[in-house]
């Protein structure tokens, strides 16, 4: 990958995970990661703990084109850099799942799946989105034989063959419209009349004559053998049911937020993204919270890494006043 950046990329980032910490990070995505570069680069001891590779969602998108400064570069070299850019900055990385987190006296306390326990004086929640199941019957039968959540990883197996693609927002017209780069046709299956994504992704979409729109319908069934062959769907206007084969299935239907582990431990909305302020101050001091877990409209990554800047730098203060080492 080129040095976008300029900077160097040596990667110098400590591996062992201190226990006691300034500032944990939960999450490594956009958010999480900007978070951990402000953390660090203000000096304060910061460790970001991510459960799968540092990057989150964007990783598995193709192509971004809405990064100011950036005209076009892939998620996974996005996320690389700003991963590279924390650790030069001398922040450490656990690859860890966080189960609870909870206080013990002034310190924020993180447990993980493997028994690790980590304390910080401020908490940043980055903990992002994981895409959400459609429901539909034969989902889960051929999920990694056929029914994917990412074009990025997969489209390649479905090379000249015919895919469907399920949902009406960004990331479906986007993934789909990347998907014909690869597959002979992708239908793209929406319940509604119109799709919800931007308009500028909608129009690329409909010039696009690989893509036929199937509107006002929804996948009722997911079918085959070994591996998928045709889907039913239902018009929702007409009732009618009827088959179309592909070979793969997309779910793009929208995300869950990724908080289940926080368990009662700061306010979250009716569908469990966390409350914050424009501060990103959670309802529990000294917790800050960042990126697509957070309860707001737009989840884009220029949006995730302001909102990271932003508690981190929040956090810095807490810390400073905890510490007694501020300026004010
Ligand atoms: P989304 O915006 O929530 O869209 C989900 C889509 O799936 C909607 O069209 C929804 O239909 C449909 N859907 C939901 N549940 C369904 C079900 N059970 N059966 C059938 N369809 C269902 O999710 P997203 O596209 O993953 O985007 C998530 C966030 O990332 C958004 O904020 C988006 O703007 C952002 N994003 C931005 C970019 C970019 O800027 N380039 C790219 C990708 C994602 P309804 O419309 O009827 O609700």
């Amino acid at each position: 990958m080129d040095n976008i950046f300029k900077i160097d990329l040596s990667g110098a980032g400590r591996d062992a995970a201190p226990a006691e910490n300034d500032v944990v990070i939960v999450g490594a995505g956009p958010a999480g990661l900007t978070a951990a570069i402000y953390c660090a680069r203000a000096g304060l001891k910061t460790l970001v703990i991510e459960k799968l590779g540092a990057g989150g969602q964007i990783t598995v998108t193709a192509h971004v084109e809405n990064y100011p400064g950036i005209e076009s570069i892939t998620g996974a070299e996005l996320s690389a850099v700003m991963e590279k850019q924390a650790k030069n900055f001398g922040a450490y990385f656990a690859y860890d799942e966080v189960v609870s987190v909870s206080d013990s006296g002034e310190f924020k306390v993180v447990r993980t799946a493997t028994g690790a326990v980590y304390k910080s004086t401020a908490l940043i929640i980055a903990a992002g989105a994981a895409y959400r199941e459609l429901g539909a019957p034969g989902e889960a039968k051929f999920k990694g034989r056929g029914v994917s959540n990412c074009a990025t990883c997969d489209a390649a197996f479905f090379r000249n063959m015919d895919v469907a693609v399920v949902g009406g927002g960004d990331t479906a017209v986007e993934e789909g419209d990347f998907l014909t780069k690869f597959a002979k046709k992708v239908y793209l299956i929406h319940r509604r009349d119109r799709l919800r994504a931007a308009k500028v992704i909608q129009d690329r979409a409909f010039k696009n004559p690989k893509i036929e729109f199937v509107l006002d319908s929804v996948v009722d069934e997911i079918m085959g053998d070994k591996t998928v062959e045709k889907i039913r769907v239902k018009n929702l206007k007409s009732g009618a049911l009827s088959e179309i084969a592909v070979s793969g299935v997309f779910v793009f239907v929208g995300l869950v937020p990724g908080t289940s582990f926080l368990n009662g431990y700061v306010e979250l909305d009716s569908q469990g993204y966390v409350k914050t302020d424009i501060e990103m101050r959670t309802s529990r001091e000294g917790v800050f919270a960042c990126g697509d877990c957070v309860a707001k409209d737009l989840r884009q990554v220029v949006t995730a890494t302001g909102d990271g800047a932003t508690a981190a730098y929040k956090a810095q203060h807490y810390v400073e006043k905890i510490k007694g080492t501020g300026y004010a």
